[in-house]
């Protein structure tokens, strides 16, 4: 067996083999090492010494668990079988691998909320032109996408990608950046084995192609739901940067874990499963195509005209299941048969759901929806006849098939149950032939049926009886006829499964075929309950539709953040904006922290994300130019632990984001130019100001505390101040939260600082320090410039500046380091 374990381990070295023995999945060697202290199993082991050999086991019904476990720790799993019946086997039993389970391709392990496992891969098309490729097994998607290496990494970020797939047969240039991304992404890098090249690909569908034969090799089947790729590149789709979407907070918190801090989870009101997977690709995926925005606003609208229809729609929505899982399981093969009971079920209410898409009120906007569900009439009718109830609760064996609907079946099942009941019987007849009241009748699954007699009445046992058994307190016996008819049970049982599985053969080969038709149908109620839950979330929080056109305008009256506004007690303080790309550009927002600068600005950013997924936006009014490309420069507090500076992620994504942007992209940028010395800060930051203004063109939303740049309209025409407003109160302040067209007269930071609890001894302090500064600026009355040589001046005594360029001008270049570790010892003895 040691030897069958070593052959197959060889097939899979980069996974934890699960090795399957009677009622445990065993694991061996290293393996057993690393799992039992991952999971804190027993360590045990076989044999004695050198020769000992560590294992470890789990039970193979509780196995899911453990594998869960394994692959969020980033683990691959490999499954194997005994794969015939240890009865029938001559010798040892042949195993097989039945299935490797990977962080990119555990959708029916892990199923934790937010968590949706992908594999991704590049191909070519052209030299420089790669095509990258993602896959999701649950749906049976696959998107393609070209672009050069770093926009391709950046959106295998943003979908958070779970593993990456290299082909060193086809591809072995690739091999060595696919490590290197899967390495700095923090994910796994997986390997296509060998394989027989089978015609040549279209090129923009290699990526593809890959991903089909990993999922193919991992499953070890043909998975029949996987759709043709479908492009993500041309110009639909409105483009986002990974940290846009992390910093906007778009599908998962900054702070892992947090609740109600998406945008997601504010404008989530789908009624299943389906339409959530749903609204979260349309989120990832924001359009550009005014058509296809305007048609979800059409179909949100005339929901919103007819409450009844749209109340009705929504009821129905929440009694399917998830149709997408079930194909899925389908498709691997999983299918049971209480899925099928459910895929009936849902075919049921997608017929109910086609009818009410024909009312009047929204026949006209939901028919290309309706188009695509199928209703499956046949496959219901099936479904219905032959499996009985039961399944609803369980996949009760012998009990699967309804009563009526199959004569062998029936005929069978009353052989088990009479069997059974004259067994019972029997205990009644043999406590009156023996005598013997306690006389009873048991089972378990060694011995089978057994009469059992107390020691007591030992004596009463007739000459018949077989002894089976001896227990503290009595003896467990069998009979002839109790044999036999056991045997008929048994026998009858058998042929029943076997009978029942055939039939559910029959109707999952059925559905099977179905399966396109299946999922199109699917895929009609993901976009109705998509669409349904955003027109709940438009009524539910007073939004109302955009205007959407291909203008340069972004107007919004009213506007509220999604998120905030949902756990602002004292009410959110709506505001205004108005930006387009010839008059007001650029707007530069001061005010103190706190303020409010940061919550406007990302509202504005998500207020166009809405409107350009086809939402309705929470604003009282808008009008929405389209955006091609949103870039956000908000905090870097989460980029930091890679190692790079603050400053340094800045400026990286700053650069990429001028790089980058069109005249027809929204930029916001907040706090620009911090994280280094102010006058440099405040240099960058205004001479982004300029190139933003003269170049790129894009409307833009600028924070900042360098009042100085408050000055720029003066000289820049198209951009223009707004700024938090605050009440003072004596010495105190409060934030009105509201924008006002002006520029703030002053920072108030020792305020915020004395409201955020700074002993009263340091802001007094910071406030004496910060009137002799302020007087001195003014006397100074200079040029940057001059300010800055005036602080210099004021700090520096001359003996200072002496050494400073004495130390200017040192020869290190001619230096030994024992010349220059000369001077600093000198230099030491001076001071
Ligand atoms: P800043 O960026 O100016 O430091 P924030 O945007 O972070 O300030 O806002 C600080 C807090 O003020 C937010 O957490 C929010 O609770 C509250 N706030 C901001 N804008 C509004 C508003 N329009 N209405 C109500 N509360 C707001």
């Amino acid at each position: 067996m040691m030897e069958q374990y070593l052959t197959i381990k060889q097939t899979c070295e980069d996974a934890l083999l699960f090795f399957r023995l009677g009622d445990f999945y065993e694991l061996f060697l290293e393996d057993a090492i690393c799992v039992s202290e991952l999971l804190d199993l027993t360590l045990t082991g076989r044999g004695t010494g050198e020769q000992r050999m560590p294992m470890c086991g789990v039970p193979y019904h509780a196995a899911d668990t453990y594998i869960s476990r394994l692959v969020t720790l980033g683990y691959k799993v490999a499954i194997c079988e005994q794969v015939e019946d240890p009865k029938e086997a001559k010798g040892l039993v042949r195993r097989e691998i039945i299935r490797l389970i990977t962080p990119g391709t555990a959708h029916d392990y892990l199923r934790q909320e937010n968590y949706r496992p992908l594999i991704a891969t590049f191909g070519v098309v052209h030299e420089e032109d790669w095509t990258g490729a993602i896959a999701d097994a649950l749906t049976g998607n696959i998107w393609t996408r070209t672009g050069d290496f770093e926009s391709l990494c950046n959106w295998f970020d943003r979908m958070q990608v779970a593993e990456v797939i290299g082909d060193p047969h086809r591809y072995p240039n690739f091999v060595q950046p696919l490590r290197e991304y899967a390495q700095r992404a923090g994910i796994v890098y997986s390997q296509l084995p060998r394989y027989e090249e089978e015609g040549p690909a279209v090129a923009d569908e290699t990526g593809a192609q890959i991903l089909l034969r990993y999922l193919e090799y991992t499953s070890k089947r043909t998975l029949c739901h996987m759709k043709a790729p479908e492009s993500m590149s041309d110009h639909r789709f409105m483009e986002l940067s990974a940290s846009t979407v992390r910093h906007l907070e778009v599908i998962r918190p900054v702070t892992e874990g947090r609740k109600g801090a998406t945008l997601l989870e504010a404008i989530d009101y789908t009624s299943n499963a389906m339409g959530r997977r749903r609204l979260r690709e349309m989120l990832e995926h924001p359009l550009q195509d005014i058509q296809l925005i305007v048609e979800r606003q059409e179909r949100i609208v005339a929901l919103l005209a007819d409450a009844v229809a749209h109340a009705d729609v929504r009821a129905f929505l929440k009694q399917m299941h998830d149709l997408i899982r079930i194909i899925s399981r389908l498709s691997f093969g999983q299918a049971t048969p209480r899925d099928l009971w459910q895929l009936a079920e849902s075919l049921r209410v997608v017929q109910l759901l086609r009818e009410q898409l024909q009312r009047e009120s929204l026949r006209a906007s939901f028919a290309t929806i309706s188009k695509r569900m199928y209703e499956c009439a046949g496959l219901i009718e099936q479904i219905e006849t032959l499996l009985s109830e039961e399944v609803k609760t369980g996949n009760q064996e012998g009990q699967i098939i309804r009563p009526g609907a199959d004569p062998e079946i029936d005929h069978l099942r009353d052989i088990v149950t009479q069997g059974r009941s004259y067994i019972m019987a029997l205990e009644q007849s043999e406590r009156i032939r023996t005598g013997i009241k306690s006389l009873k009748i048991g089972y378990n699954r060694v011995f089978g049926y057994y009469i059992e007699i107390t020691s007591a009445n030992l004596h009463l046992v007739p000459q018949d009886y077989e002894r089976k058994q001896t227990l503290a307190n009595g003896e467990r016996y069998v009979t002839k006829e109790l044999r036999e008819r056991e045997l008929a049970i048994a026998e009858a049982g058998e042929k029943l499964r076997q009978q029942e599985a055939v039939r559910i053969a029959e109707l999952i080969d059925r559905a099977q075929k179905m399966l396109h038709l299946l999922q199109q149908t699917a895929d009609a109620v993901a976009d109705l309950d998509a669409i349904v839950g955003l027109a709940t979330a438009a009524k539910e929080n007073h939004y109302v539709r955009p205007i959407v056109d291909d203008s340069s305008e972004l107007r919004i009256i009213g506007g509220r953040h999604p998120v905030v506004e949902r756990h602002t007690r004292d009410g959110f303080i709506e505001n205004d904006t108005q930006l387009s790309c010839d008059q007001h550009q650029i707007a530069l927002i001061t005010g103190p922290n706190m303020g409010g600068k940061s919550t406007y600005m990302r509202q504005v950013a998500l207020i166009v994300l809405m409107a350009q997924i086809g939402s309705f936006v929470p604003a009282n009014a808008a009008h929405i130019g389209i955006v091609d490309k949103l870039f956000t420069r908000i905090g870097a507090s989460d980029d930091v632990s890679a190692g790079l500076s603050t400053f340094m992620v800045e400026m990286t994504e700053t650069a990429e984001i001028l790089r980058g942007a069109t005249d027809r992209s929204l930029l916001v940028f907040d706090e620009i130019g911090r994280g280094t010395a102010t006058y440099d800060g405040m240099s960058i930051a205004e001479a982004i100001v300029e190139y933003v203004h003269d170049h790129t063109r894009a409307r833009s939303l600028f924070s900042t505390h360098y009042h100085e740049l408050t000055e720029l309209p003066a000289r820049l025409p198209r951009v223009f101040n707004l700024s938090v407003a605050v009440k003072e109160h004596g010495d105190q302040i409060v934030f009105l939260h509201r924008v006002v067209n002006r520029p703030a007269d002053r920072s108030y930071g020792i305020q915020v600082a004395q409201k955020a609890g700074l002993p009263t001894q340091v802001t007094v302090r910071a406030k004496q320090i910060l009137g002799v500064l302020e007087l001195s600026h003014k006397e100074a009355n200079a040029s940057l410039e001059q300010v800055a040589i005036s602080f210099v001046d004021q700090t520096v005594d001359m003996s200072w500046r002496e050494w400073i360029e004495e130390v200017a001008d040192l020869p290190l270049e001619e230096w030994s380091p024992r010349q220059a570790l000369h001077y600093l010892f000198e230099l030491q003895e001076r001071i």
